[in-house]
């Protein structure tokens, strides 16, 4: 009779058909283990919501490694496991990867360190986590299969369409979560609840002491639900950018934003179109430049600002430029508004050189220094539209021939 709940029909509306069976199935195999097994996290968010979600993640009051391993024996397929967190996937032979956990208590050494966990029960793993709205299971065992387990009133905030965290120290405890609550609050269009935005605008200077690594995953979550503008002005509410950037993004800085990530949409880039502008930027931005390539882009970005191209010709732009990455230009250009170098930037990708390097072979030059200086000429020549055909490149390369030294 369990079966005639109303969550019930909506997995079974959601799920495939197959993965519904599998999951009655691994129900079953709980039973003769004794263990009691759930379904738990945003699967169980969504079914409520009837928004579709593949990801399934099992906990187990009990070993959640044995019973993967006791399902891999059952059923076939492969286990991966991770003792160290009493995690494992188990793959099926149909390729479905679930996640099985062992239930587990977190406590917290240190504000915003990484917590410990030990084995506890379905109370206190959901007790752990982010928000009610995430904190709901679903029990699987075949005669409780279906059964919600609501201890936080999750369903009731998924009508009031509020984002709630579950304990005052919530935020305390692990900051990143305040980058969460924008992201599901953006994501289903709900508000923190009153009090959680409270203790989300205190904890914000708590985010100072999350590593640059943890913060910037966070953010790209937020950054792949294509609603970047809003969470920036939504975390400029709590204060973020002042507390680790100094800086609230203007109207003009949300602007060159929103161009900005349509082609680098990375989060250390919003960070520095953010932080960009105010004397210190690359001192509050390096922390977050955990990448060769963004930390040369800062060194990059350091030397535009001594160079001045307003009276240039394309050509001179271009000797100063060349060595300069494109989305280094393209950068600079948006962040200072310099149209001119957005020209020459496009100009410069456009440019098809006229000779190649087997036309300098051809006529009697080895590959070197003066191979590299002949192209490099070519390319300001034409930039500058001096050259303008294959003929007139070749007879100025004919001229250039001529005028080296023998050797
Ligand atoms: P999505 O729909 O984006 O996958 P999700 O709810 O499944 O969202 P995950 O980031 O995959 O979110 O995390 C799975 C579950 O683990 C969450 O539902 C939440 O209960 C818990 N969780 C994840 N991160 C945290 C955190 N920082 N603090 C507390 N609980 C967390």
């Amino acid at each position: 009779q369990d079966n005639e709940q109303p969550i019930v029909l909506l997995m079974k509306q959601q799920l495939s058909k197959k993965m519904y069976e599998l999951l009655l199935e691994i129900g079953s195999i709980a039973d003769q283990q004794s263990v009691k097994i759930y379904l738990i996290g945003g699967i169980v968010r969504d079914f409520i919501l009837q928004r579709p979600n593949e990801d399934i993640d099992l906990v187990v009051e009990g070993d959640g490694i044995a019973f993967a391993n006791q399902l891999k024996k059952q059923l076939g397929g492969n286990v991966k496991s991770h003792e160290k967190f009493g995690t494992a996937t188990w793959t099926t032979e149909e390729n479905h990867k679930l996640d099985i956990v062992t239930c587990r208590t977190e406590y917290y050494d240190a504000p915003a360190a990484l917590p410990n966990v030990r084995a506890s029960n379905i109370r206190e793993d959901l007790r752990r986590r982010d928000f009610t709205i995430n904190a709901m299971a679903l029990q699987i065992n075949k005669r409780q299969f279906g059964k919600l387990l609501d201890f936080f009133q999750g369903q009731e905030d998924i009508q009031l369409r509020k984002i709630r965290i579950l304990h005052t120290l919530s935020f305390i405890e692990d900051p990143t979560r305040i980058i969460r609550a924008v992201r599901f609050a953006l994501r289903f269009q709900y508000e923190l609840a009153e009090h959680t935005f409270e203790l989300a605008l205190n904890a914000v200077p708590m985010l100072k002491q999350v590593s640059a690594k943890r913060l910037l995953r966070e953010f790209e979550l937020l950054q792949k639900e294509n609603v970047t503008l809003d969470a920036v002005t939504c975390l400029q509410s709590l204060g973020i950018w002042s507390t680790l950037f100094h800086r609230e993004p203007n109207e003009h800085t949300m602007k060159k934003l929103s161009t900005i990530i349509k082609e680098m949409p990375h989060p250390f880039i919003t960070f520095l179109t953010i932080a960009y502008g105010q004397k210190d930027w690359h001192v509050v931005i390096k922390p977050y430049a955990l990448i060769s390539e963004h930390n040369q882009m800062i060194e990059q970005l350091i030397k535009m600002e001594q160079i001045d191209i307003k009276n240039e010709s394309l050509s001179s732009i271009h000797d100063q430029l060349h060595l300069f990455q494109d989305d280094v230009l393209y950068l600079f250009a948006q962040l200072t508004n310099d149209q001119k170098l957005l020209t020459y930037l496009q100009k410069r990708k456009q440019l098809n050189l006229l000779l190649s390097g087997k036309d300098l072979i051809d006529k009697g030059l080895n590959p070197g220094p003066d191979f590299s200086d002949l192209l490099h000429q070519l390319a300001c020549l034409q930039l500058d539209e001096i050259i303008q055909t294959k003929d007139d490149a070749v007879t100025w390369l004919e001229n250039k021939v001529a005028e080296l030294p023998l050797d």
